[in-house]
């Protein structure tokens, strides 16, 4: 039996293990994925460990995928994206992937919705951010990049091609878009303030927020505006399902991780 982890700080709330336990499960592989708590300072001890002890595969959330950069050997995706949140063990060699950035894009193409050509705000230039903002502006989209911390944005627009922008200027990006997307932390608690007056979304948008762990204000608004909204659900399980494609060569069903995930929400 091949073991697959998850190595995070925290990860005791990851719903990666019921998602990618019932991808095995369904694919038929004898395989146990498992969430392990690795300290930030024993990263490469841990990962090091896991090829010495012939893990499968692992995924690297908060707070490691930056840090493992220096640890594995990117692929040019990752090293492009600045993190790394797929492992796989090849030959002696530890490889880094980042799935985020196309598992977003393959949630809104799920969704139906099209980014080539499309006038894209993304709100938010942290980890996910820049893999989002990378991957669709290869897409071919139109890339607006608003950030609390403008100077972050601009970084990031200048080194994928858009344009950047501090939150105060949602005001004006928001009715402009045709996708908005939230790449920020905001809205994973209740009681969030909201990063933006929901009034400004209209019918014809659509409202991608990946935080997946509730249904937030932002995707009420969306809905209520009668924009498209698409919760966070969907990339969490396309990046799991690229993870897995990348260690076993197989593709994944994800419809039967979406659904272990949303039977995890439900149940807590
Ligand atoms: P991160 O690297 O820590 O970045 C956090 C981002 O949120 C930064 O842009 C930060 O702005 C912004 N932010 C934080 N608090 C804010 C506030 N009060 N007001 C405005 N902006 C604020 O985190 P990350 O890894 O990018 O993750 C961001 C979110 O995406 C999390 O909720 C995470 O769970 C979710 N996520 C989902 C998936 C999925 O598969 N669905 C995958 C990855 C991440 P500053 O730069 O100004 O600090």
């Amino acid at each position: 039996m091949l073991v697959y982890a998850v190595f995070g700080d925290p990860v005791e709330h990851s719903l990666s293990p019921a998602m990618q336990n019932a991808a095995f499960s369904a694919l038929g592989l004898s395989a146990r994925y498992l969430a392990f708590r690795v300290r930030r300072e024993r990263l490469r001890d841990a990962i090091l460990g896991a090829e010495a002890m012939h893990f499968g595969g692992l995924n690297l959330t908060i707070p490691h995928k930056e840090a493992a950069l220096s640890i594995v050997e990117p692929d040019e995706n990752a090293a492009a994206m600045g993190a790394v949140n797929a492992v796989a063990f090849v030959d002696g060699s530890i490889r880094g992937y980042n799935t985020d950035g196309l598992g977003a894009v393959r949630a809104l193409e799920g969704a139906g919705v099209r980014v080539d050509g499309r006038r894209v705000l993304i709100i938010g230039a942290g980890g996910a951010g820049k893999a989002i903002a990378r991957q669709l502006a290869l897409s071919g989209a139109q890339v607006a990049i608003a950030n609390r911390d403008r100077r972050r944005a601009i970084e990031l627009a200048a080194a994928v091609g858009g344009r950047g922008y501090g939150l105060s200027d949602l005001s004006k990006l928001v009715p402009e878009a045709e996708v908005v997307v939230n790449a920020t932390s905001v809205g994973m608690r209740g009681g969030d303030p909201r990063l933006f007056d929901g009034r400004l979304l209209r019918e014809g948008q659509t409202v991608f927020d990946i935080v997946y762990n509730r249904k937030t204000e932002l995707l009420k608004d969306a809905a209520r505006a009668g924009a498209v909204a698409i919760d966070g659900v969907p990339m969490l399980v396309w990046q799991g399902a690229l993870s897995i494609e990348i260690w076993t060569g197989r593709k994944a069903p994800t419809d039967v991780m979406e659904e272990a995930v949303r039977e995890e929400l439900r149940n807590r």
